[in-house]
């Protein structure tokens, strides 16, 4: 970025030439104006032109979006995972007991009624991902009119059904296989999560995890080093998570030492019992 450039020399904005320059873009060098001026999220005070700026090269979220644009994510797979048991469960259960034409025996017909919505999800039918969300209680309800013993119960099963299907409704992930419009905050949220020195956040789980369980502290030991050998400040967009990779390192140190000392006192009384017996 360069906004030094003296006005004395009328340098014109390379798309809007009636606008005078106020620096050039920091990939393609170009004249840019103040309206086409861009900044890229995670990339401080470098400016560049609107087409630089919309490039996968320059714009890391934007080669994030198209690196999953379409692609199956997790959720899929577990939808496509569930469908299948629920035709497994279904198939075993007629084989089983058989069709017969009573009310209960239609009952693990129920169990078939997210199929068409879980398989429309696998292949990326947009319908499907809104159709997702009733399901858990489409399913309650058929249960419950065909048996009417157990109804608090099926509305009871409904509910964890429903928080995960919201949870992915608003999965930004899951929108990119849909090929549905991220904004870039949320993909910013995305790349932090994945990309942003994972292994940093998983030395802080294990940190905490040694608090309890002491012998997860060489995990959280190792993982804190070398996630403080991934922190890279100058690296575009910065790594860093120094913070949790450290927090992670010291709780590894700390929690043998607090255990070590709160076992010594029993330790010592168990030896010195064994010894005297
Ligand atoms: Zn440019
Ligand atoms: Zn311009």
């Amino acid at each position: 970025m360069s906004l030094e450039v003296p006005a004395s020399q009328q340098s014109r904005c390379a798309v809007h030439p009636e606008q005078p320059a106020g620096g050039t873009c920091t990939r393609c060098g170009s004249f840019i104006c103040a309206d086409c001026a861009t900044s890229v999220p995670g990339l401080g005070v470098r400016l560049y032109c609107a087409a630089c700026a919309a490039r996968p090269e320059v714009n890391y979220l934007e080669a994030l979006r198209q690196r999953y644009w379409g692609r199956r994510d997790e959720w899929a797979w577990v939808v496509a995972g569930v469908t299948l048991l629920l035709c497994v469960g279904v198939a075993a259960a007629f084989a089983q007991w058989g069709l017969s034409a009573t009310k209960q025996s239609l009952f693990p017909l129920v169990l078939l009624l997210p199929v068409p919505v879980g398989v429309a999800f696998f292949l990326g039918k947009r319908w499907a991902r809104h159709a997702l969300l009733p399901t858990p209680l489409v399913m309650a309800v058929a249960a419950d009119v065909l048996y009417r013993d157990g109804r608090f119960l099926f509305f009871l099963c409904a509910i964890p059904g429903l928080f995960i299907a919201l949870r992915i409704h608003r999965d930004a992930r899951n929108q990119l296989f849909f090929r549905l419009p991220v904004s870039s905050g949320s993909l910013k949220l995305l790349w932090d999560l994945r990309f942003n020195n994972p292994l940093a956040r998983q030395a802080l789980h294990f940190g905490f995890s040694a608090v309890f369980m002491p012998l997860l502290a060489p995990v959280a030991l190792i993982c804190g080093a070398v996630a403080l050998t991934r922190v890279d400040l100058k690296a575009t967009p910065p790594i860093d998570r120094r913070g949790q990779a450290i927090t992670g390192i010291v709780l590894g140190l700390v929690s043998p030492a607090v255990w070590g000392f709160a076992l010594l006192p029993v330790l010592d009384r168990w030896l010195s019992s064994m010894v005297y017996k």
